[in-house]
């Protein structure tokens, strides 16, 4: 199954100038979605990640991370916006081309000795995934890879990022 015929591209979204990855169609499909979460999958296995639990980044992050941490067998643990998580987080602000943003998880979902896998719907430059890497490292757990379902390779945003195991199913 060619995933790039079920991603839709839409031009000057959101702004002049740029090309949208739009995943929805993909989600849309049921065989596709199927497809892609049992892809992922065996691409974790392939390079031997078998995480305690999967960080998904709001929001299409927990859109993937969630069915692949229930095939993994592993717990999900959802990284947010700033003011949705009601016990104590830690939080990150990282650049965006205009301004600044924010990620928060909760203090205590997971500990030191755990080992995570990151995943998100797309790798762009890199700065989402950077930060949650430096939110995680507030608690001090292991990093074992990462899986992201598109990869924008001329952005080189896998540079930004520790030197694990990088999967993605779809380059552009
Ligand atoms: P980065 O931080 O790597 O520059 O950007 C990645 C983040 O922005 C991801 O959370 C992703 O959801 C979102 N993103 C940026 N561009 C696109 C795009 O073209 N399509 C989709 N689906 N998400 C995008």
């Amino acid at each position: 199954m060619d995933l790039k015929e079920l991603i839709r591209d839409i031009p000057d979204f959101p702004k002049p100038g740029i090309v949208f990855r739009d995943i929805t169609t993909l989600l849309n499909d049921s065989k596709g979605f199927q497809y892609t979460i049992n892809l992922l999958t065996d691409e974790c296995r392939k390079s031997s990640l078998s995480p305690d639990y999967v960080i998904g980044m709001e929001s299409r992050g927990f859109i993937f991370g969630a069915p692949l941490a229930y095939q993994l067998n592993s717990g999900f643990i959802p990284v947010r916006k700033p003011g949705k998580l009601p016990r104590p987080v830690y939080k990150v602000q990282y650049d965006l081309e205009y301004g600044v943003d924010t990620l928060e998880i909760h203090q205590d979902a997971l500990q030191s000795f755990h080992n995570v896998v990151i995943v998100d719907d797309l790798l762009a430059t890199g700065g989402t995934a950077e930060a949650t890497v430096e939110l995680l490292k507030k608690i001090g757990c292991n990093v074992l890879g990462f899986a992201f379902i598109i990869e924008l390779e001329a952005l080189k945003g896998r540079e930004k990022l520790p030197n694990v195991p990088i999967i993605s199913l779809v380059k552009y």
